[in-house]
């Protein structure tokens, strides 16, 4: 049975809705996806928007799973809250009596203190509320037990004493020796001899989850964090983008070029191959279509594109491809078309997958841990094995058995006994030149796919919809014209709502 990540992420959504009877928030369900993937990470958002909620929820459905978590608080009354609140949630859960939730108030009775204590110190509970304040005193329990959770609700307090850190640390399983020398690496400057002491990143670890408002931590502390968990404290880790992503079943010449006459101007056509690009550009530019390409004179040609005298550009949808990458135009660039997924296409037998799939499945984690980047960069033809044992120093073999199946649940294989996987990374790439953030608003992108394929449209899908919870519309229930007025609206300037504030 595969571990199916849309469906565990479904099991999720649904568990809270039935606790809380509100769906997700966009924001919770970004958190929700990389909880589900045993991510550490800073939940930075503005207060009010739930972060405390899901703590609580997260705690309650690793407890259902056997799995121990702590949730620290800044004070005892917020301590004491989120008791009560986990508490109701439990009661709306059927088989949840068995949960043991254990909170420390200072102001307990002797005989209460005696009996949290003796439950502390047996690890007799599920779910461990405790403050800042608690993880200072006890420091010397909590550093020796294991938890699967740490969840720490604003993390600002916590990080005012460097050494509440290292118990944190200690609590998700790393060894004060593994911390000590994450920190020496941060202190010496020079990273060059650094060759052998790859961080032992996340490795049968448990997850550190802090949220906070405003984080912006001071110190090189902090930065432990980063070297052990691969995040940083106050960074946003997943991007801003207002797409819609139309599929059409039919790859036909007629109908591209009734889209490309629709759409008009500012689009970018994405092909798999220079072969197809150059068909597909001679047939368009022999029905009037103004349309340029990057693998002539690509200077040139954008030139003319970004001066409105060529309405299309078309180059072939790789990676590092030049339409890909590197190009900001925000108020120009307004549509992409893709001929065909972009994807890559390998013998069956994964052990001769070309290193750049491979590197592709752990697109995430290698933006995340720039020494397995570096290392990916001098390696030719890396087998999947000595990949796999790669990566397992950074992350647990739970997650990377996850990742593998979240890939391989959709695969296609051709009659000729290749594999077909989506190039997701390049999708996400290539359309995110039409939304972007510019003079202070975001602008609407609409990209569309042709691709006759379900097998491979599902697997972009699933994959987009797990990486940005994005969402498709196929061609039949599309007003284009009305989506094009939004794309439009989104690029109007600000100056013409200030004038008009202004007067
Ligand atoms: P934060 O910790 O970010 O300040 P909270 O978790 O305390 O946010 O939530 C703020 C308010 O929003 C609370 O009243 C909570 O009940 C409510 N809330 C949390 N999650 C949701 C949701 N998914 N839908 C609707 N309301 C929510
Ligand atoms: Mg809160």
């Amino acid at each position: 049975i595969y571990w199916n990540f849309q469906q565990n992420f479904d099991t999720f959504g649904k568990f809270f809705e039935h606790i809380f009877q509100k769906p997700l928030t966009g924001y919770q369900r970004t958190w929700a996806r990389r909880f589900l993937l045993s991510k550490s990470f800073t939940l930075v958002a503005p207060t009010g928007v739930g972060k405390t909620t899901f703590g609580l929820v997260a705690s309650l459905f690793l407890a259902l799973n056997g799995k121990k978590s702590a949730l620290v608080f800044p004070t005892v009354s917020l301590a004491q809250q989120s008791f009560e609140r986990l508490e109701e949630f439990k009661a709306k859960i059927e088989n949840a009596n068995t949960v043991k939730i254990l909170l420390f108030n200072s102001s307990m009775t002797k005989s209460r203190k005696e009996e949290f204590e003796k439950r502390f110190l047996s690890c007799d509970f599920d779910i461990l509320i405790i403050t800042t304040q608690f993880v200072s005193k006890r420091k010397d329990v909590l550093s020796k037990m294991f938890f699967d959770l740490v969840f720490v609700d604003d993390v600002d307090a916590i990080l005012k004493s460097s050494k509440n850190i290292d118990t944190l640390l200690q609590m998700i399983g790393f060894s004060e020796d593994e911390i000590e020398k994450a920190f020496e690496r941060l202190r010496s400057k020079n990273k060059e001899n650094g060759q052998d002491t790859v961080s032992n990143g996340s490795k049968n670890k448990g997850m550190l989850i802090v949220s906070s408002a405003t984080a912006k931590p001071q110190g090189l502390k902090p930065l432990l964090f980063r070297e052990l968990l691969g995040f940083e404290i106050g960074r946003f880790t997943f991007n801003i983008r207002n797409i819609t992503n139309i599929r059409i079943r039919k790859r036909s010449k007629e109908k591209l070029l009734e889209i490309i006459n629709i759409l008009k101007d500012g689009i970018l056509l994405f092909v798999n191959t220079e072969e197809e690009g150059k068909e597909i550009v001679k047939f368009l530019a022999e029905n009037g279509i103004k349309i340029g390409t990057t693998w002539i004179n690509f200077e040139e040609e954008f030139e003319l594109f970004k001066e409105r005298k060529l309405n299309v550009i078309c180059g072939v949808s790789s990676y590092y491809g030049k339409l890909i990458r590197g190009i900001d135009l925000p108020d120009r660039i307004k549509y992409c078309i893709f001929w065909g997924t972009p994807s890559f296409r390998f013998s069956v037998d994964i052990d001769k997958a070309p290193r750049f799939v491979l590197e592709r499945v752990f697109v995430e984690y290698l933006e995340e841990h720039p020494k397995l980047k570096e290392y990916f960069k001098n390696v030719e033809n890396l087998q999947t094995e000595k990949l796999r044992q790669l990566v397992l120093k950074y992350i647990s073999e739970e997650t990377y058995n996850k990742i593998v199946q979240e890939l391989f649940s959709h695969l296609k294989i051709t009659d000729d006994g290749k594999l077909v996987i989506p190039d997701v990374p390049t999708y996400i790439q290539g359309s995110g030149r039409t939304s972007r953030m510019f003079e202070m608003r975001l602008t609407k992108g609409i990209s569309i796919l042709f691709e006759e394929d379900d097998t491979v449209f599902e697997s972009l899908k699933s994959r987009l919809m797990f990486l940005l919870d994005e969402e498709w519309i196929e061609e039949n229930d599309v007003e284009l014209e009305s989506l094009i007025v939004e794309v439009e609206e989104s690029r109007k300037s600000r100056n013409e709502d200030s004038n008009i504030i202004d007067i």
